[in-house]
């Protein structure tokens, strides 16, 4: 069935988001699978009330609630502008960093083994045990820096 433009487009699933809430024993609706539809055509970062904005047939709270499954079972991740916005992005691989351009909001995932030595090296030194840590590195890119 038609209704709209949206589901006229021939639907782009990315199997590791869909896998992630089956793993999850998480039924998968029509609403939560157009959710993941948006989010796997996401090039770069993107807020909750985009999806909402694209999606005016499928209801806030399941917009949100979708978003957490899958933050949830870390196939995206969520990142805070400097000014505290919070945004989201699908992850290509699993422990990695992020660069965001301020003005465009390009996301790029970055890993490099100097970090994570360092952070296993701080460890000893910190009181208690590090169990995690988030790396935002904010950037103008390439071609908003042209367009400057
Ligand atoms: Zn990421
Ligand atoms: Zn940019
Ligand atoms: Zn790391």
């Amino acid at each position: 069935m038609t209704t709209n433009a949206e589901s006229a487009q021939r639907p782009i699933i990315r199997p590791d988001l869909l896998a992630a809430l089956e793993d999850g024993g998480h039924r998968i609706t029509k609403p939560r699978l157009s959710v993941i539809d948006r989010l796997s055509r996401k090039k770069g970062g993107f807020k909750a009330d985009d999806i909402c904005d694209e999606l005016p047939g499928v209801g806030r709270a399941t917009v949100f609630r979708t978003i957490k499954l899958l933050l949830d079972a870390d196939v995206i991740c969520k990142l805070t502008l400097p000014d505290g916005t919070p945004m989201y992005s699908a992850a290509l691989v699993h422990h990695h960093h992020h660069t965001i351009c301020v003005k465009c909001f390009r996301i790029g995932e970055f890993r490099h083994a100097t970090i994570e030595r360092l952070l296993r090296a701080l460890e000893r030194e910190l009181p208690g045990d590090i169990i995690g840590h988030r790396i935002e590195i904010f950037t103008l890119c390439g071609e908003c820096e042209e367009t400057r």
